[in-house]
């Protein structure tokens, strides 16, 4: 379940928030984008609130498309899965304030801007491009075979890192195909498009897939590419 915590600020999804970070960490968040609505990356979104929300003065922005704004609204805060931040305490001053995505429109969140870039998946899907001081750094979310992630990659002489989902092992290619994932076959096909040599960090791997999808993917003996560690901080 996907969560990163971005300068202890901003978090980009919400698949774990209540689950890896301590109340206090939970509290340091102001900010959160969503790249979908599947709920891998959102399911924590409610008792986050539980956890930060109580003493009145909780404003948490939460930055997505329409589409999976529409979908988080109406499948997780519709007062029967869960009450509705969004007009908690009142509607004019509620918990939860939903801000709209554009693709490839970037915002700017706690100093770090934020550039959303459509992937190709099941839902509407944004991966980012998110830049600070000299540093660019991509990271896809889910996608099968995309396109303008990589065109937008090759035009950054700054780009750091690129963190890009590999899902399923190379037997499960159909499974991978029409859910819209990368397997390490795909995700090789992928890395093709990317023209300069980065790191190249593979998320988003399924709990039975994971030593398959290590095998598949050292035994190509690719230098740039690695597997995330939960839990590390990354610094670019
Ligand atoms: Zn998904
Ligand atoms: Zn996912």
């Amino acid at each position: 379940m996907t969560s990163l915590l971005i300068d202890d600020r901003v978090a980009l999804d919400a698949g774990c928030l209540s689950q890896a970070l301590a109340v206090e960490e939970q509290r340091g968040i102001t900010s959160i984008l969503l790249t979908h609505s599947h709920i891998d990356h959102t399911n924590s979104l409610p008792f986050f609130i539980d956890n930060v929300y109580g003493d009145g003065d909780c404003r948490i922005d939460i930055y997505s498309s329409p589409a999976t704004i529409y979908a988080v609204r109406r499948h997780l805060f519709n007062n029967t899965f869960w009450p509705d931040f969004a007009r908690l305490p009142n509607h004019l001053l509620p918990a939860l304030r939903f801000r709209e995505l554009l693709d490839e429109v970037a915002v700017e969140i706690a100093g770090i801007r934020f550039t959303p870039i459509p992937t190709h998946h099941l839902v509407p899907t944004h991966g980012f491009l998110i830049e600070k001081g000299p540093a660019a750094v991509l990271w896809s979310s889910d996608t099968g075979p995309t396109k303008r992630l990589w065109e937008i990659a090759n035009t950054l002489p700054n780009l750091a890192a690129v963190f890009l989902e590999t899902s399923f092992h190379n037997d499960l290619q159909s499974v991978a195909d029409r859910a819209q994932h990368l397997t390490p076959r795909t995700m090789f096909a992928e890395l093709r498009k990317l023209e300069r040599r980065v790191p190249v960090i593979l998320h988003h791997l399924k709990p039975p897939c994971i030593d398959r999808i290590r095998l598949e993917v050292e035994g190509m003996g690719h230098p740039d590419v690695s597997f995330v560690e939960q839990g590390r901080t990354y610094e670019f």
